[in-house]
């Protein structure tokens, strides 16, 4: 890697961003829209289509478009007409938020969902189209401390070590993040206690139509049922259906894709539809991915660094918001940085939005598993909400836009 001089001026906006992930490619478009010089380097030597689907709600999408990766997400991504809420054992629908044009109109910008590995790709190509931003893969971050009024960040590519320096230093390297301890005591990622079971299922196949004959292909469903709940949506422009279910298990070695036995699966599954265990059995090779979770108090800043996405608060995926935080955080902090404003205020506002989304995952996730009465109570509360009611309730989440947004401002 060869380390060039660059003028004082220069030097004083150039960004290091660790992870070419959603938060890390996210946050060089952002920040080379405001001026910066931005060096992404990603650990991995290819980015591989590793993982499913993503929920993509406005707040996420308007950043996109207005960072010009909309238009790349937009052919292989699915505007879902609505999230369907159903009982996992009679099938029976419990409530109904309407999506598509309803989406539109209520909250300025789509809602969407997509196969992770097609918005890294449509991130990849925004990035390739902007001249501030060069991508090294195959090459890890492994340090960063201050020196001189800048930063010395030592990087890793084949084994060999070399250094770099830049004015800020971004770790988004996800929920297994190496570069967490640059800015605190060191906090490790903890295992919740669930566990994601996914596969996609093309619509064509045995297991597509075993999907259609219980559930429509254009929405969002979730299954409700008190061992488990699954979530079922299409991806890849609608050519196939994303499966993933969560139980409670057993830790697994930390990876996005673990070897999974169905019948594991199906044992939570006890007193389901038969339909629904039919699509476990006909939906091919299921892989478990061990849900992690990072303290979002500890944390995120120093004066030159700022931890963003996963690596700053990785969350169970219950309120469907992993994406969408590290798209959030990745563009607000581009305007903090801009703006020269003590990070420490970006972390402050960040947090408490993190937080309030946190928080309203483990609601779901306690509703969606209740059993007995606490289950009848939820039933008969969703009976007396309408659809337009059910999304005003999540105006504060999807409506979100950041500090001193214009549409125009990009
Ligand atoms: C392979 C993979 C599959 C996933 N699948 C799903 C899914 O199906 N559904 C879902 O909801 N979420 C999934 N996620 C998580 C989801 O992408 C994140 O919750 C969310 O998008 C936030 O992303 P992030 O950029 O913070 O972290 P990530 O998406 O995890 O990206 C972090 C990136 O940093 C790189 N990296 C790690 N250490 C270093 C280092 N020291 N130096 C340089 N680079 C480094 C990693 O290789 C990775 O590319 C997946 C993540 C990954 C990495």
């Amino acid at each position: 890697m060869s380390r060039t001089k660059l003028p004082d001026i220069m030097q004083s906006r150039q960004v290091v961003v660790a992870g070419a992930g959603v938060a890390g490619l996210t946050a060089a478009l952002a920040l080379a829209a405001r001026g910066f010089g931005v060096r992404i380097y990603e650990r991995s030597p290819v980015l591989q289509e590793v993982g499913a689907g993503l929920q993509l709600s406005p707040n996420a999408t308007r950043i996109l478009d207005g960072l010009g990766v909309l238009d790349h997400v937009m052919p292989m991504a699915v505007r879902p007409e609505a999230v369907v809420l159903r009982d996992a054992a009679t099938l029976i629908e419990r409530a109904r938020v309407p999506l598509g044009n309803h989406a539109e109109r209520r909250w300025n910008a789509p809602y969407l969902v997509v196969h992770r590995a097609d918005l890294q790709k449509a991130l990849l190509t925004r990035v390739a189209q902007v001249p501030e931003i060069t991508l090294a893969t195959g090459t890890a971050v492994t340090s960063a401390a201050p020196r001189a009024g800048t930063l010395a960040i030592s990087i890793e590519k084949d084994g060999t070590g070399s250094e770099t320096e830049a004015e800020l230093f971004v770790a988004a390297d996800g929920v297994w993040s190496s570069n967490r301890r640059l800015v605190g005591p060191g906090e490790r990622s903890r295992f919740s206690g669930e566990l994601a079971w996914r596969t996609t299922i093309a619509l064509d196949s045995e297991a597509g139509q075993q999907f259609e004959a219980i559930a429509s292909t254009d929405c969002v469903t979730t299954f409700l049922h008190s061992g488990f709940h699954m979530v079922a949506y299409p991806v890849r422009a609608g050519s196939a259906i994303n499966l993933v279910a969560f139980t409670p298990g057993k830790a697994i070695a930390e990876q996005w894709s673990g070897e999974a036995d169905p019948d594991d699966l199906k044992r939570a599954m006890r007193g389901t539809a038969p339909a629904l265990l039919r699509l476990v059995d006909v939906a091919g090779t299921w892989t478990i991915w061990p849900l992690h979770t990072v303290d979002a108090s500890k944390p995120w800043t120093t004066e030159r660094m700022a931890l963003i996405g996963d690596a700053a608060h990785a969350m169970t995926p219950f309120a469907a918001q992993g994406a969408a935080m590290a798209i959030e955080d990745a563009y607000t902090l581009a305007a903090a940085l801009a703006s020269a404003a003590p990070l420490g205020e970006w972390e402050a506002a960040r947090k408490q939005r993190v937080s309030k989304v946190a928080r309203r995952g483990a609601l779901n996730h306690l509703a969606w598993h209740a059993a007995g009465p606490v289950a009848l109570a939820r039933n008969l509360f969703l009976k007396t909400r309408s659809p337009q009611g059910l999304a005003a309730d999540m105006d504060w989440l999807y409506g979100w836009t950041p500090p001193g947004w214009s549409d125009a401002e990009l």
